[in-house]
This record gives C-alpha cells, sequence and structure tokens, in this order.
C-alpha cells in the first residue's frame, strides 16, 4: 500500500491565532500559560485535520513558536553568549529574546538575525555559530510534541532540521569562522536526538536537508557523509531525507546513497527528475513523491500527478513509494472554504494546505483502486482546470497581441546614460550631492483609520480623496521646509506597495483570509495572479500630479517595478513566471508614459525584491537575470531623455546582480548602505558601476534620529568610492513605519549634512 505524507502544515491557525496570541504575551495581556494552550490546541486541531483527511504519516514539530531555525539553534543549545546574562528569564522569554531582541534591566539584547528561507518569503533567524562551539541537547520540544501526538493518539513522524543544512544556514560568530566546521561537535546532540525518538517510539523521522539542492562544494558533499554516516551508527528512527525547492541535480548521487531509509524529491518545481531518481535510489529505499505543489495555491491537475505517480509505482511497487506535497505546507494558507467572497469560478481554481491534502487522498485512491474508483472527483478536478484554462478572464488577446509585437527597441532608452545625464541636469538643474526620499512618508494611525472607514463605507471616496490630499500638501510643505530637493508624495494612498498595484490591475485577485507567515507572528496576505494582466486606467497619476501642481521642486512618481510585484505574488502556473513578469511590466510601463505626459520628470520604479528572485543553482540564475532584466527595461524605457527613472533596491548584498544592475539602465539607483557604514558601495566600485547612486545615509528600522554628523560622515565615506557628481542623498527605505516626529528632525539633519557636503566642494 501506497502511503501519503504531508512534510509540515501552517502554524498560525485558519484565523491567526497564534498571532494574536503571541502578540498578546509579548504586550504582557496574557501569560505564558494561555500562549502555550494556544499554541497546544493549534497542534492538536491540525493534526486532526491531517488525519481526518486521510494522511497516513502526519508530521510533528513541523509546529513552532517563532521558527524552526530557532528551535534547531535551540534544540542544539547555540545560544549566544551575548544571552548569557539575562537572568531569571524563562525559557520561553529566553527563546523570543533571541527571536526579538529584548531590554531587561536596563541593558539591551540584540535579536539575532533574520534573513530569507531559500527563496520563500518566509524569514528565519540564522543560528550564531563560534568556532570550538559547544552544543549540547538543550531541548526536547521534538520528543515533547511526538509524545503529546502519541497521547491525543497520533502516531506522527517527526521533522527535524539536519545538521548539514543547520549548519550551512548558520553565520559564524568570528570574521574566520566556519559553521560546518563544527559538524564533529554537532553529531553526538543529533545522535542523541534521534536516540531518544527511538525511545518515544518514533519509527520515522522526516530530516530536512534543503541545502541539498544548492550548488555544493566537495567540502560540503563530504559532510553529508560524515553526518549521515554518524548518525546511521546510532539505535535511531528510519530516516526520510527531504529535500525541496529544486531538484537535487548535481546532488543526486550523493543524496541517494546516504546512508537513510527514505528519499523525498521535490516533483513540482523538478518535475524532470524523477526518472534520474528512479534509476539512481538503491533497492532498500522509500521514494517520496512530491507532486502537489506545497507553494503555490492551485488546484492540482491530478491526471499529472497520478502520471507521474504511477511511473514511480511501477519501477518501485506500492511499498516503496509515498505521495506527498512538494514541500511543507506552510507556505499555502489554510483554506479555500474561509474565502466567501471570492466568485465561484476562481475558487474552484484554488487549493490552500486542507485542499490539497484532499488532493494527495484522491491521488492515492486512484493509485491504489484505479482512478473509476474516485471517478466523479477526477471529473470535477478535469472541470476546473478546463473553466480555467478556457475561461475569458485568463486570457486578454490584447495583452498577448502587444507582448507579441513588442521588440528590441522598447527595451532601450533613446540615448545612453550620459547623453541623458546632460538632458536632465538641463531640465531638473539638482544641486550637487540632490536630497530625496524613497517614497512613503509616515502611515499614521490616522491614515490607517481613514483608510479602513472607507473600506467600511464610513466615508465617501470623495471625502477619502480629499483627506489624501490634505496629508499630500502636508508632505510636499514639510519637505520644502526640509529643504530636500526631489520631493515624493507620501504614498498614503497605499496600504501596501504591492496590493495597491495589484488592486489596480486587471488578471489579480486577493483573498480574505489567504494568510501565510512571513516571519514570527507576522503573516501576509499575497495576492493572486491569475490571469493575462491589464491596466484599464492610469494609477497614481491623479497623486502624483496633485502633488506636483503644489510645487515648484521636481515631485518623483513612484511605482513598484514588475518583478517585485511578482516575487511577492502567488503566480499563475500555466505560463513561464517571465511571461506574466513581461505582463506585468507593460502595465507599469503604461503608467511610467502617463506620468511623464502629466508633468512627473522623475520616475522611481522600485524592485526591492529583484534579488529574490534569483534561482537557488547557478546554473539556472542567467536564465532568470535575462529575464528580469528586460522586464525592468519594458517598464522604464518609454521615457524621453531627461526623464530621469530611478530604482530602489534595499539590502546588502549587490555581488551576484552588480552586471544586472548595470544592464537595468536606470538613472539612479538608491539602496540600503547606512548599516554597513557604505562598506557595500565596494560592490559598485570594483564592478565599475557608471549611474548615479544613491546609498542610504539613514537607517529607517531604528527608531534613532541620527544626528548631521553622523551622516556627514557616511556622505564623506560615499564620496571615497562615488564620483561626487553622481552621488545622491538619501534614507535606507521608505518611511512609512517611522513617526513625524523621527522623520521631521532626521531628514532635516539630513538636508542639513548634504549642504555640509557641499560647502566643501567649493
Ligand atoms: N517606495 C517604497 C516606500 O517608500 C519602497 C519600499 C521598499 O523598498 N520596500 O515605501
Ligand atoms: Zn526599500
Amino acid at each position: 500500500m501506497t502511503d501519503i505524507a504531508s512534510l509540515g502544515y501552517p502554524r498560525l491557525g485558519a484565523r491567526r491565532e497564534l498571532k494574536r496570541a503571541l502578540e498578546s504575551y509579548w504586550s504582557g495581556k496574557s501569560g505564558a500559560d494561555e500562549l502555550l494552550a494556544t499554541a497546544k490546541d493549534l497542534r492538536l486541531a491540525h493534526w486532526k485535520v491531517q488525519q481526518a483527511a486521510g494522511i497516513d504519516v502526519i508530521p510533528s514539530n513541523d509546529f513552532s513558536l517563532y521558527d524552526h531555525v530557532l528551535d534547531a539553534a535551540r534544540m542544539v543549545g547555540a545560544i549566544p553568549q551575548r544571552y548569557a546574562s539575562l537572568k531569571n528569564a524563562s525559557d520561553l522569554d529566553l527563546y523570543f529574546a533571541m527571536a526579538r531582541g529584548t531590554q531587561r534591566d536596563g541593558q539591551t539584547f540584540a535579536a539575532m538575525e533574520m534573513t530569507k528561507w531559500f527563496d520563500t518569503n518566509y524569514h528565519y533567524i540564522v543560528p550564531e555559530i563560534e568556532n570550538a562551539q559547544k552544543f549540547q541537547l538543550n531541548s526536547t520540544k521534538i520528543i515533547d510534541e511526538f509524545i503529546e501526538a502519541k497521547e491525543a493518539g497520533i502516531r506522527t513522524r517527526p521533522v527535524l532540521l539536519g545538521p548539514v543544512s543547520f549548519l550551512l544556514l548558520s553565520k559564524p560568530v568570528s570574521a574566520d569562522g566556519v559553521p560546518l566546521q563544527e559538524l564533529p561537535n554537532l553529531l553526538p546532540v543529533y545522535a542523541e536526538v534521534l536516540e531518544k525518538l527511538a525511545q518515544a517510539g518514533a519509527d520515522w523521522v522526516q530530516i530536512d536537508e534543503p541545502c541539498l539542492v544548492l550548488d555544493l562544494d566537495q567540502t560540503q558533499q563530504a559532510a553529508y557523509q560524515e553526518a549521515y554516516a554518524r548518525l546511521s551508527a546510532t539505535k535511531r528512527p528510519r530516516l526520510m531525507l527531504t529535500s525541496y525547492f529544486a531538484g537535487l541535480a548535481e546532488n543526486l548521487n550523493l543524496a541517494a546513497n546516504l546512508p537513510v531509509d527514505g528519499l523525498h524529491v521535490d516533483l513540482v518545481r523538478a518535475p524532470q527528475q524523477l526518472d534520474d531518481v528512479l534509476a539512481q535510489l538503491p533497492a532498500e529505499k522509500i521514494l517520496s513523491l512530491g507532486v502537489v505543489d506545497g507553494r503555490n495555491v492551485w488546484r492540482a491537475d491530478l491526471d499529472a500527478a497520478l502520471a507521474k505517480v504511477q511511473k514511480a509505482l511501477s519501477a518501485l511497487g506500492a511499498e516503496r513509494a509515498q505521495i506527498a506535497p512538494s514541500c511543507s505546507l506552510m507556505f499555502s494558507p489554510h483554506d479555500v472554504e474561509l474565502e466567501t467572497e471570492l466568485d465561484s469560478d476562481l475558487r474552484s481554481w484554488l487549493s490552500f494546505a486542507r485542499q490539497k491534502l484532499d488532493e494527495l487522498n484522491l491521488l492515492k485512491r486512484a493509485a491504489q483502486d484505479g482512478v473509476n474508483s474516485v471517478a466523479e472527483e477526477f471529473s470535477a478536478n478535469r472541470k476546473a482546470l478546463e473553466s480555467r484554462r478556457n475561461s475569458p478572464r485568463v486570457h486578454n488577446p490584447e495583452t498577448r497581441q502587444r507582448l507579441d509585437a513588442a521588440d528590441d527597441s522598447m527595451l532601450h532608452r533613446q540615448h545612453d546614460y550620459q547623453t541623458r545625464k546632460a538632458a536632465q541636469a538641463q531640465k531638473l538643474s539638482l544641486p550637487p550631492l540632490p536630497t530625496t526620499t524613497i517614497g512613503s512618508f509616515p502611515q499614521t494611525p490616522e491614515v490607517r483609520a481613514k483608510r479602513a472607514a472607507r473600506k467600511k463605507g464610513e466615508l465617501t471616496q470623495e471625502q477619502y480623496d480629499e483627506f489624501l490630499k490634505s496629508e499630500i500638501t502636508r508632505t510636499i510643505q514639510e519637505q520644502e521646509k526640509m529643504g530636500l530637493d526631489v520631493l515624493v508624495h507620501g504614498e498614503f494612498e497605499r496600504s501596501d506597495m504591492v496590493e495597491y498595484f495589484g488592486e489596480k490591475l486587471t488578471g489579480i485577485a486577493f483573498t480574505q483570509n489567504g494568510w501565510v507567515q512571513s516571519y514570527g507572528s507576522r503573516a501576509v496576505r499575497p495576492p493572486i495572479i491569475f490571469g493575462d494582466v491589464t491596466r484599464p486606467e492610469a494609477m497614481t497619476v491623479r497623486w502624483s500630479a496633485y502633488a506636483q501642481s503644489l510645487t515648484k521642486k521636481a515631485v518623483k512618481g513612484m511605482l513598484t517595478g514588475p518583478v517585485t510585484i511578482l516575487e511577492w505574488s502567488f503566480v499563475r502556473d500555466d505560463q513561464p513566471r517571465s511571461e506574466t513578469c513581461r505582463q506585468l511590466a507593460l502595465a507599469i510601463r503604461d503608467e511610467v508614459i502617463d506620468l511623464e505626459s502629466a508633468g512627473i520628470g522623475v520616475i522611481q520604479i522600485d524592485e526591492p525584491a529583484f534579488r529574490e528572485g534569483l534561482p537557488l543553482q547557478k546554473a539556472r540564475q542567467a536564465d532568470y537575470l535575462k529575464w528580469a532584466i528586460e522586464c525592468f527595461q519594458l517598464a522604464s524605457s518609454g521615457v524621453k531623455d531627461e526623464t530621469q527613472i530611478h530604482t530602489h533596491m534595499c539590502y546588502a548584498e549587490f555581488d551576484q546582480i552588480m552586471d544586472a544592475i548595470e544592464r537595468m539602465d536606470a538613472d539612479v539607483i538608491s539602496i540600503e548602505a547606512s548599516r554597513s557604514k557604505m562598506t557595500l558601495l565596494d560592490a559598485f566600485k570594483q564592478r565599475q558601476y557608471s549611474r548615479d547612486i544613491g546609498p542610504g545615509v539613514y537607517d529607517i528600522h531604528s527608531p534613532n534620529i541620527p544626528a548631521q554628523d553622523e551622516m556627514e560622515t557616511l556622505i564623506e565615506n560615499a564620496k571615497q568610492v562615488v564620483p561626487i557628481e553622481r552621488l545622491w542623498v538619501n534614507p535606507d527605505c521608505g518611511l512609512k513605519t517611522r513617526k513625524w516626529d523621527e522623520v521631521i528632525p532626521a531628514l532635516t539633519h539630513m538636508v542639513n549634512a548634504a549642504q555640509a557636503a557641499r560647502k566643501k566642494l567649493r
């Protein structure tokens, strides 16, 4: 018989119960007991949902109060030194201090760093590993939760982040450290955990080694050999070695032959690997087939999935195969049934975590008893897929025609950067070291209250628009008072930089409850791009033009770029992502041209997610960069020489994308730089980046108000690397999360710092 397995279930609860419980605990409104009770209820509820859906292999320890990598760090006792003096804190509070930082007895304990989990929008806490790090079993969460399930009558397969991925995802405490070198110290703790699980009655463990899909050097490959040889020498449960997010590629041979008992492969991201996997898998091992997409929202094509399953079954036999989602379902929203406001068409095309369990079940029954045993369900599935394929809402011939007709000339500005720079200098007549901001000004409780009131119908559109105008007026006046050179309207009409555009474009839908965890208690509701994208009318021109009417200074139009809209959405799977991105780019291009016609001479197209889209494997990166750059070019190139195009990216790793940034051909790029004290500009210098740069001098993630001389120093550092005639002065990112009484003094200091630096030029 073929089992169906779940690799992990969403943690926060269908109604984000965990979010509320966490935030109530953090604010002191409720106690640890209440939080832990909510967590326990959720675990049980999720086990029961999976059990009721007929899942044979149900995971435990997929739950986390904050993050599963932090759980692993705590499990092995990798508690950074700086928390040692966090005396009399409970285990729970120490855990949250690591996750979020804390203040105690006048002392500040900084949080551990957070970074993106592979190419998802989930963020994990980065473990910190010392040279000669001491590890010890420090938390029995994985064993406790296995027992908890067992006592509730549910046999589970605990999920454990594998030791090699754990170290590869960590960072060293000292500059010369290499976490992977600590593997020999770490393995005894893993062995102990596995032995304890075996004693508690676990017969299988899901050991996640997602780093197996990355490009691994010889040392890293050897680490895998060493780790699993060591773990196989213990009295342990059987191990299901789990890979996801890409194919095993060069590491297939390695992964297939490690001394474990099963291998899980992602056949959604990498369907083509099935033949090779079947050829290489040693005869005694079980293969877990990841055939239902754990990371997207579309109803599975059951016939196609079944074909893969049957191929595997005929090669391996029923006993040696499992049917599973491609990865944990934590990247899917909970339940389509909660989407009462989506029309029934669209709803019938979707499958969230809860529905994916049913899809697994149908696949099992079809594989076992033949498709006829589930004929009705398969036929409903085919019908839904066909309705999606043929829906006029998915296909817009006009968008297609325009893109077919788009040629290379649409990807290039009329002249090169030097020529444009001269034209722009004449038109804009800016001082050296021009000052600007990244777009948003504080989204105050008042702004949010008015938006909510408009949504509830308590304000008319007219009243709401008047309010937005008054906010814009105030923002323009403040910027003039502070003496900024290129002004913005403040983005008050936007709740979110992707949602705002998504709501104005066709082909994109929004959910009421489609939450997915971003980090800790934070969840986002990504838009769902289901059809061809069109822009029925201008989206931002009205607000930018209004702002421009209030001032003689240049107002910068603000847009979200096509790659970022794509990256932060659930994307249709019936055409290449590049094609969907091109459609978004065309819509943004139209907006850029309309802004120019309305008299906006500076236009910024934000691409903070540009780097995120980079595929995990080097072999695939060039292709991505090619189409992503072309999409940015398509969006931005429709304007005259004298119109200045800005872009913005806020992160610190530019090394891999420097050439791409050059080829995007924006006139100005603003980047996050203040925390790194401008050292990241070295990448720009080394690659001889030739266009204008605005390295951030104001860390907007902190409530601190930087002093003028601090910012002067940063400008001075930047001047060492970027020629003065190409240097801009701006914050790291938008000011949306800050307060007016922070941004006014901070930006005033910034403008004064720029003026002081200008004086030195004479
Ligand atoms: N223009 C956006 C803002 O200022 C940019 C935000 C971002 O980079 N994430 O809010
Ligand atoms: Zn930013």
